[in-house]
């Protein structure tokens, strides 16, 4: 089969490599009909996250089922499935307590030793563990949803999280960086009934994609982010503030734009060990922290069925639509800004 293969940082080829089998009795085997990059790829692309050779990239797929194992009792063959890019245990101690993303045996696909060691779905075949856990059924009459559905794995959920667990309905939700995590959170605020969303980023397709889901979008480049939410809140702050950027400057302009007592959330990822951040001002103005590896079991399910509703339509968001075998071209687009959401089809 062919599969998209990280060979050093920057490089990317697709290989031909032996299907996958299953080797678990919870595992089973999709066949992958759409495949996505996600800004998590990007840190081992990039170089950030070390990777063993040859490892498959990919996280968020969606496909039908072609073998499963003895122990697996929700999903049968020919079952069209998304699976969540965690897989978590089901049995510890924080999966017991509705924390699937601090599983003490949590895996995500395509991150390597260090994450699991699971082969990624940005390949023609995936084995996807702990199948009843990880994965949903899509729901019968949704071939038309593919896009949308490949979401409820990772961003849509992820964004969905980072509101859900924070805000209340009548909040005023901030949402900083309009990429595609950010682009779903204030997708998800609207669905929460959040009274005004504000997307803040510099890249003017990404804010009109947000105005295009009720969202209010204030250019960085041309306005002052603080000015912009305080305007909108008698000056108290936004009730809940996203940092769906992941850099440290947008941590700290986050945290500016919190009203006291207000949620800080942060779906994005860190992997610095160190930041320098106005730590006064997170205790003075008492901003709660809301952050780490999304619980993606825990919100799925809610997230599939608003998709189902035409609620959440994170099919907007797809910038490109490209071939398996482009992916180091997709990469580099990626990579560059250049894409929002690069969708990848693994039989062209
Ligand atoms: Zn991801
Ligand atoms: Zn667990």
């Amino acid at each position: 089969m062919k599969a998209v293969v990280l060979k050093s940082p920057f490089t990317v080829e697709v290989q031909e490599v032996p299907i996958p089998e299953i080797s678990d009795p919870s595992d089973v085997l999709v066949r992958v009909e759409r495949t996505a990059i996600c800004g998590t790829d990007l840190h081992p692309y990039e170089g950030r996250l070390e990777l063993e050779a040859d490892l498959i990239l990919g996280h968020e797929f969606i496909g039908t089922v072609e073998a499963v194992g003895n122990a697996v009792t929700q999903l049968r063959e020919g079952d069209r499935v998304v699976a969540s890019c965690v897989v978590s245990c089901g049995a510890c101690y924080q999966c017991r307590r509705h924390q699937p993303g601090n599983c003490a045996g949590s895996r995500i696909f395509g991150l390597g030793i260090a994450l699991g060691d699971l082969p990624g779905g940005q390949a023609e075949y995936v084995v996807v563990p702990s199948a009843d856990i990880s994965a949903r059924k899509i729901p019968a009459g949704m071939e038309t949803q593919d896009e949308d559905m490949l979401f409820a794995g990772d961003i849509m959920t992820t964004g969905f999280e980072s509101v859900a667990r924070a805000m209340q309905p009548g909040d005023t939700v901030a949402v900083v960086g309009a990429g595609a995590v950010g682009l779903c959170a204030a997708m998800a605020a609207k669905a929460l009934g959040a009274a005004q969303v504000v997307v803040i980023d510099r890249v003017k397709e990404r804010l009109k994609e947000a105005e295009r889901y009720g969202a209010i979008a204030v250019d960085a480049s041309e306005d002052d982010p603080a000015d912009a939410v305080l305007d909108l809140t008698d000056w108290r702050g936004a009730d809940v503030v996203v940092d769906a950027v992941g850099h440290e400057s947008a941590l700290v302009s986050a945290i500016a734009l919190t009203r006291a007592g207000g949620t800080l959330s942060i779906p994005g990822v860190y992997t610095e060990e160190e930041l320098t951040l106005p730590f006064s001002d997170l205790y003075l103005k008492g901003i709660k922290v809301e952050m780490g590896v999304a619980h993606i079991t825990e919100y799925m399910d809610q997230v599939i069925a608003l998709i189902q509703a035409g609620t959440l339509k994170p099919s907007g968001i797809v910038s490109h639509r490209m071939g398996l075998s482009e992916a180091p071209e997709a990469y580099r687009m990626f990579e560059a800004r250049e894409a929002t959401k690069i969708v990848l089809d693994p039989r062209s």
